[in-house]
């Protein structure tokens, strides 16, 4: 039925795996070296989990743990 069934998302897949915004090094492999977050077809991610990436980068960049994205004016 569904034939992309191997981009499965990897936090789908591992229940384990947690989305911390203190975790940034997880966080970090879901943007570009401009600190952009990737689109999902890039990290395959479900529509759930790229959400929840998504919003535990912006608790993190509002912590000061990641740069906000293409400006860098530190
Ligand atoms: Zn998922």
């Amino acid at each position: 039925m569904y034939r992309e069934i191997s981009r499965k998302c990897k936090f789908c897949e591992d229940r384990t795996k947690k989305i911390d915004y203190k975790d940034v090094e997880l966080l970090k492999r879901f943007l570009t070296d401009r600190g952009k977050i990737l689109p999902r077809r890039f990290t395959a991610n479900c529509a759930k989990h790229q959400r929840e990436i998504a919003k535990a980068i912006e608790m993190a960049r509002e912590m000061a743990l990641l740069p906000y994205g293409a400006e860098f004016s530190i």
